[in-house]
């Protein structure tokens, strides 16, 4: 069987969920489908997660919440009239909103999830009752029924090993269940979601927990383009990519799906397909354990904004025992995370991501390094972009990194780093912000463009 998840923009409208209901129809293995909130209808349409955050907002500063309650239940209402379902579901939809405000405000760390997680819940309600009208045995399930047992970590929650042996329960349904994404229960039964885009994360919990044969995550792209559509025109999409090379590219700005979502369906070998809910027949994109499609030795360019460098240098420091251990001290004690740290024999960079750098970190970070470790030589570059580019073949290819940076310097982008990382899946290059739409261009033309 398989799990299939659809996101907002595939359930923003009526006529969205005629392709939907469509998709469902055609191929009866699909058993379960996870739903995220009606997303935008257009560029200039607000998603309904982002209208129950104004709602938490105006409940939690004893703001009138009535307007914007209306207009959360028009969205639904707007879909359901447009397919004319049943009228209950709405009426059970307008209660669970309203309802809301009647939930604690003082000291509910809760809340805030549960006002986000009522987006998907009430859409799963609204979609399960669309199929059954539409002939399908289909009902909605609650995430705390099939055993979605979460961290109790709100708006950041993660899956409990044990969840898994609760959802494979289920795996012989004969209904579709239809079930709400982002969201899970907490051992004492509190709503906690997962970070933004979670629902991904849900499809791929029980994609793993029920063993389904694939996960299909259907969204508004054909696949996964070989480099951003906004940068390059019309890119080409990746047929097939690894678990691994897609962790890559997730990581450096790749935004097709959660960077969470993979880890589920990985560890139970379950194959993931990026899908197009307005062009279903398009083959999409496949990630699975290993390729069997043969790529050239680059399968995606990505890049990421918003890093800062810092450069530490010191004569001697490869024989200074305890030198890496005192950095990454300082770095943990100023809750720091770092993301890449390229050394060589007495100097040593720290990548991490500058929106981590307020002022006042900032000079404090600077001035114990200085003080605690006395290097030679110590600066700070800020405003850096990483790119990177991913893909299995390379370990097996003389040169890619040679035919890159021949690329780059044609271009006369000037590189910060290189960091080819261990795993050899990637290379990046840590370069300005300002240099980043050329050298995708340059990158782009030299491994994709024949
Ligand atoms: N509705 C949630 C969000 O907008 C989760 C999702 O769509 O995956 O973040």
């Amino acid at each position: 069987m398989k799990v299939i998840k659809f996101g907002g923009s595939s359930l923003a409208s009526a006529a969205q969920l005629e392709k939907v209901l469509h998709i469902v129809k055609e191929d009866v293995s699909r058993k379960f489908v996870v739903v995220s909130a009606p997303g935008k209808r257009s560029s200039e349409d607000i998603k309904v997660t982002d209208l129950l955050i104004a709602y938490y907002h105006a409940y939690t500063n004893n703001e009138n919440t009535e307007e914007i309650c209306k207009k959360i239940v028009a969205r639904y209402e707007a879909i359901l009239d447009e397919l004319a379902i049943n009228k209950d579901v709405l009426v059970e939809i307008q209660h669970a909103i309203q309802q809301l405000v009647t939930l604690p405000k003082d000291n509910n760390p809760h809340l805030f999830d549960a006002f986000l997680a009522s987006g998907e819940d009430n859409n799963a309600k609204l979609v399960a009752a669309f199929f059954q009208q539409n002939g399908l045995n289909a009902r909605y399930k609650n995430p705390k029924d099939l055993g979605i047992i979460v961290s109790d970590e709100p708006g950041n929650a993660r899956i409990l090993a044990s969840s898994l042996s609760k959802i494979n329960q289920f795996k012989t349904t004969d209904d579709i269940l239809v079930i709400p994404g982002f969201f899970g229960y907490t051992e004492t039964g509190e709503i906690c979601t997962f970070s933004r885009g979670g629902s991904d994360i849900t499809g791929s919990i029980v994609a793993a927990g029920v063993g389904a044969e694939i996960y299909e995550n259907f969204t508004d792209v054909n696949g996964i383009f070989v480099a951003h559509p906004g940068i390059v025109r019309e890119p080409k999409t990746i047929k097939e990519l690894t678990y691994r090379e897609m962790r890559e590219l997730a990581y450096a700005g790749f935004a097709v799906l959660h960077d969470e979502a993979l880890m589920p369906a990985y560890r139970a070998n379950i194959p993931v397909v990026i899908k197009n809910t307005n062009n279903p027949d398009h083959p999409g994109t496949l990630i699975t354990t290993s390729r069997t499609v043969e790529h050239e030795p680059v399968v995606g360019i990505a890049s990421d904004q918003g890093f800062a460098s810092i450069y530490i240098s010191k004569y001697l420091m490869n024989r200074e025992l305890g030198f890496g251990r005192r950095l990454l001290q300082i770095l943990e004690e100023l809750g720091l995370s770092y993301e890449h740290m390229p050394s060589g024999i007495d100097d040593i960079s720290i990548i991490l991501r500058e929106k981590q750098l307020s002022i006042e970190i900032e000079e404090q970070l600077m001035e114990r390094l200085e003080k605690e470790l006395e290097p030679d030589e110590l600066r700070i570059t800020h405003g850096l972009s990483m790119l990177m580019i991913v893909g299995e073949g390379m370990r097996q290819r003389i040169g890619v990194m040679a035919d890159s940076a021949q690329a780059l310097a044609d271009n006369r982008i000037n590189l910060e780093m290189i960091n080819q990382g261990s795993s050899e899946v990637s290379i990046m290059f840590g370069i300005q912000e300002n240099q980043e739409k050329k050298a995708i261009e340059a990158l782009y033309q030299t491994f994709f463009s024949i």
